[in-house]
């Protein structure tokens, strides 16, 4: 899981990005192979850099979150006529982008010619169909850009103190305009909103209070400040007041829409998340072959390790021999208060194993920080990388770890098993190295900005899926069967994401089917499988990108093994591939092959 797309689900507007490192840039993106820059692409790098400048200036916020603080101090209060301005204006830059001739540009901005096209008409959809920000109010969340500000270190405390002042000055209108927007909420966005909206009131609460204390703000500015803080928390308890005794009262009444969004909403969205080179139903078919093919691997190992752990027992057939291994492997898991000293202590061997193998560059000057998820984020992923934007590129890279010495003893139990020692390696695999970190840092030093800042989830989490599977095959864990049977379960999860978004918002399938799947045919703990099926509930089509974007870049790199033959390498098809930035992988494809 990565911070856009826990974004996505969590806050509205976390598109955009920036406009002075976008010139030199994008001249770098079109130099490659050839000495001459043709008209077209020149035209075209300057619509880039004009279309950008743009959408920073109508996304404060998702220019913040990409590190261009331009527009840091702008709090866009979300009303009809804001959307209908964003409409007005996308459907010009559509235009103008329509105008450049596509088949005269140069790979790269081909590319991006798409990724661009895309993300226009997704944002129109979203606004004039989609609607989310009626039935989500979770969307509405101050706490998450103000706490990007606390966090940034592009400016000193005091200089970001002001900035924070100057969004609060607007956030009783913004909290105003939130209550106005919704129609019909769902019960679990609701609950969401609550919940996170909760998280958002700690924000603002002494740690802040102590920083406007410590600042070298003038007495005046440090009062103003405090007040608008003081205001802020009002307008959030009002929301919050708001939500419990008229929202949840109205949609215990019936009086709410189901978070399931249905079969042609969500063939649209996942055609404008994901943009596969398949249909959301085509990926669906695929994940049902893939699990029986995983159950039958799978089945063959219990066999292989059964006498070790179960000695003089005889094994079960079928599926439940396979539970009752995965059950017995999963208490070899560390204690409570090491979780998190043990994630810390495990990256530099993946750092090590990656350089031993040669399997890619990496930078050891891009710091990476294990830490507690903040409060704000808490509640939907067990972990996540936050990564700096593209404008950013020298800000901490945190991975987010769930805070689980506060779960319950059995809560934590629950956790402690699904993540045993040999998942948890996997889980570092794919948060961290070669993962997500690895692939986030290759991103931002992609010569194109669009492609940083449009990054395509299904790419980004097929990658750190493939990540895991090709560290096991080069040796990583020595073959061990436990680490692959492990991983099997953790790819077959990955799989019955896919199966389970689809289930639950096109097959309307109820939710003791969902968990019991889960549980039987995907061996997770319990608190894993409710945390999965929660997330089936408050998002779309999110779940379904790593199988998609895994089966994608699996089938990319067969491709071009047959193509290149002996002269195929590992590290120059990791390095190719990581280098076009987090572009759709059906466009990789067309530009790899292309070579
Ligand atoms: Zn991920
Ligand atoms: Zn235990």
């Amino acid at each position: 899981m990565m911070k856009k797309y826990l974004l996505l689900v969590l806050w509205p507007l976390v598109f955009s990005s920036g406009i002075f490192l976008v010139a030199c840039d994008s001249k770098q993106s079109v130099t490659g192979g050839t000495d001459t820059i043709s008209e077209e692409d020149v035209a075209f790098d300057a619509f880039k850099e004009n279309l950008l400048h743009k959408f920073w200036r109508l996304n404060p916020e998702w220019a913040s979150s990409q590190g261009f603080h331009n527009y840091d101090t702008a709090l866009v209060v979300p009303t009809a006529n804001y959307r209908k301005n964003l409409e007005r204006s996308y459907k010009g830059f559509l235009k103008e982008l329509e105008a450049h001739a596509l088949h005269k540009l140069s790979p790269n901005n081909r590319t991006d010619y798409y990724m661009i096209q895309n993300h226009l008409n997704k944002t129109i959809w979203e606004i004039t169909e989609f609607e989310e920000y009626k039935w989500n109010p979770a969307r509405y969340n101050i706490g998450s850009g103000v706490a990007e500000v606390l966090n940034s270190r592009h400016d000193n405390l005091t200089n970001r103190l002001r900035v924070i002042g100057e969004k609060l000055a607007r956030s009783i209108i913004y909290y105003e305009t939130a209550i106005d927007n919704l129609e019909k909420p769902t019960l679990e966005h609701t609950q969401l909103a609550i919940l996170q909206n909760k998280g958002a009131l700690t924000v603002f609460g002494p740690a802040l209070q102590d920083s406007v204390a410590k600042s070298d703000l003038a007495p005046h500015e440090k009062e103003i400040l405090k007040q608008r803080i003081e205001i802020t928390r009002l307008a959030i308890e009002n929301y919050l007041r708001h939500l419990e005794y008229k929202v949840l009262p109205a949609v215990s009444a019936g009086k709410s829409r189901s978070f399931r969004i249905g079969s042609s909403l969500y063939a649209r969205k996942f055609n404008f998340d994901l943009e596969s080179g398949f249909t959301a139903n085509e990926i669906y078919q695929k994940a049902v072959l893939r699990k029986r093919k995983l159950h039958q691997e799978m089945l063959r190992l219990t066999e292989e390790l059964w006498p070790k752990y179960f000695p003089g027992v005889p094994m079960p057939k079928g599926l439940p021999a396979v539970k009752s291994l995965i059950s017995r492997i999963s208490q070899n898991h560390v204690p409570k208060d090491s979780f998190l000293i043990a994630i810390q202590n495990h990256i530099p061997e993946l750092v090590k194993f990656v350089n031993a193998k040669n399997l890619l560059t990496q930078d050891p000057t891009k710091p990476l920080k294990v830490r507690i998820t903040p409060p704000y984020m808490q509640g939907i992923a067990g972990a996540s990388v936050s990564a700096p934007g593209p404008y950013d590129k020298e800000a901490i890279t945190y991975y987010n770890v769930m805070p689980i010495t506060q779960y319950s003893p059995k809560a934590a139990e629950s956790y402690l098993r699904e993540y045993n020692r040999y998942m948890m390696q996997i889980l570092n695999i794919h948060e961290a190295i070669p993962g997500h970190y690895t692939q986030l840092i290759y991103s931002n030093r992609s010569p194109s900005v669009i492609k940083a800042v449009l990054g395509n989830g299904a790419m980004i989490e097929g990658w750190a899926v493939y990540a895991e599977q090709m560290m096991l095959e080069e040796g990583y864990g020595n073959n061990s069967p436990e680490l692959w049977l492990m991983w099997y379960k953790w790819n077959l999860r990955v799989t019955l994401n896919a199966i389970l978004d689809y289930g639950v918002h096109v097959q309307n399938i109820k939710e003791a089917e969902a968990i019991k799947m889960l549980r039987d045919e995907g061996f997770q703990e319990e608190a894993e499988a409710q945390e999965k099926l929660r997330r089936a509930t408050l998002s779309q089509v999110q779940l379904a990108s790593y199988f998609t974007g895994f089966t994608e870049i699996h089938d990319l790199r067969q491709d071009l093994k047959k193509q290149q033959g002996k002269a195929f390498s590992l590290k120059n098809f990791h390095e190719q591939f990581l280098s076009y930035g987090s572009a759709p992988v059906r466009h990789i494809r067309e530009l790899m092959l292309d070579d």
